[in-house]
């Protein structure tokens, strides 16, 4: 993580709205305004002070000068022609570049977000993680690419994943605030229902956000039933059993009487076997979770191919007959795809 951030200003779209009472208080004005620019900023998604037309020319004036507003600028919008998916390559302040993605369903819109600029997790298929990790995102940063693609779509966004680029529990910190910033009365006010976060797999960190109790969606890229298998497509597995998963996954449950989704990407040839289907669902019987299979989506730089139609819908057809709950997660957005992180990558290696 070596990328300089140059702008030293408060990043005040990070900031709660009770920090910004205080903050105003420490300008100098009263505490009401707080909730005003707060207003301003998660509802009404203005992104210059100059916009916020209640406040005093002299509070937009010292605002400006103590403050900057994260504010994404496009790069690039690439739209499905099949079925409407539209992916964004956002720059950041510092010029980074990071990939959202807006989808379509029948049940509401979904974007999906990247937690951080590039991935240090090293996962063998991803295209996120091949050129390392570069920075965090901040609260401002993750919440930003929901308000850039809110706007620019005219849509209004119903549910949030964050399941792009990044490690969100890598982040941990800055994901918790923007969660609750998301969730805020006082800003797009998305439950956490409506909330999915991913994970690798970092034990301590779910267990720490277990405690928390709240109400999001977890789930956990597994990708293969067992350590050995799982350490040649996930480098993290050297640090954290499966079974340690499986046991912060329950603790998970109990404390938030939330169902966990267990992500699989089927890999031809490496866990798509009839011996892996057994072996994952003697890991999740009687478990309070679903099983949702993600054919691969094969990047250039590495040598993984999907696994063949016959061998999901057996690996798929398995699980079913064991009960456990299943879906295999419908491709969207074919035609501009190229798998997550691929479209910065081709700009950033271009
Ligand atoms: N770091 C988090 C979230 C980002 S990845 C995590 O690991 O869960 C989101 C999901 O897409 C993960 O399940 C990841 O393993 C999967 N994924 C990444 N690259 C993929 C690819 N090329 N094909 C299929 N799934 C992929």
């Amino acid at each position: 993580m070596n990328q300089k951030i140059e702008d030293t200003r408060t990043d005040i779209k990070s900031m709660s709205a009770e920090e910004l009472e205080e903050f105003v208080v420490k300008l100098g004005d009263k505490k009401f305004r707080g909730a005003q620019i707060f207003q301003w900023l998660h509802q009404k998604l203005v992104t210059s002070f100059d916009e916020m037309t209640n406040l005093s020319k002299a509070l937009r004036e010292k605002l400006e000068k103590e403050c900057r507003i994260t504010a994404l600028r496009a790069e690039a919008v690439q739209v499905s022609k099949l079925d409407q998916t539209t992916k964004y390559l956002f720059e950041l302040y510092d010029r980074n570049l990071i990939e959202s993605v807006l989808m379509k369903y029948h049940h509401g819109n979904s974007v999906c977000i990247s937690s951080q600029v590039g991935c240090r997790m090293g996962c063998r298929f991803c295209a996120s993680t091949l050129d390392g990790c570069v920075r965090n995102l901040t609260p401002s940063e993750m919440l930003d690419q929901i308000y850039t693609i809110q706007k620019m779509s005219g849509e209004r966004v119903d549910n949030v994943v964050v399941m792009g680029s990044g490690e969100p529990l890598d982040n941990y910190d800055n994901l918790l605030k923007f969660i609750s910033l998301l969730n805020s009365e006082k800003g797009l006010n998305i439950s956490a229902r409506n909330i999915t976060v991913s994970t690798c797999g970092l034990v301590p960190e779910i267990f720490k956000l277990a405690d928390r109790k709240l109400q999001i969606t977890l789930a956990v890229s597994l990708h293969a039933p067992d350590d050995e298998l799982r350490k040649t497509m996930m480098p993290i597995a050297n640090k954290y059993s499966v079974s340690e998963i499986m046991d912060a996954c329950r603790y998970y449950i109990l404390q938030t009487g939330r169902r966990i989704s267990f992500e699989y990407s089927l890999v031809r040839d490496v866990n798509d076997s009839e011996d892996c289907a057994r072996q994952l669902i003697s890991l999740v019987k009687g478990m309070n979770c679903h099983i949702n299979l993600i054919p691969v989506n094969p990047i250039k730089e590495r040598d993984y191919r999907q696994s063949e139609q016959k061998a999901i819908h057996a690996f798929k057809n398995k699980l079913e007959k064991n009960g456990i709950n299943v879906t295999i997660r419908r491709e969207m957005g074919r035609d501009i795809d190229g798998a997550c992180g691929q479209l910065r990558k081709s700009y950033i290696s271009g």
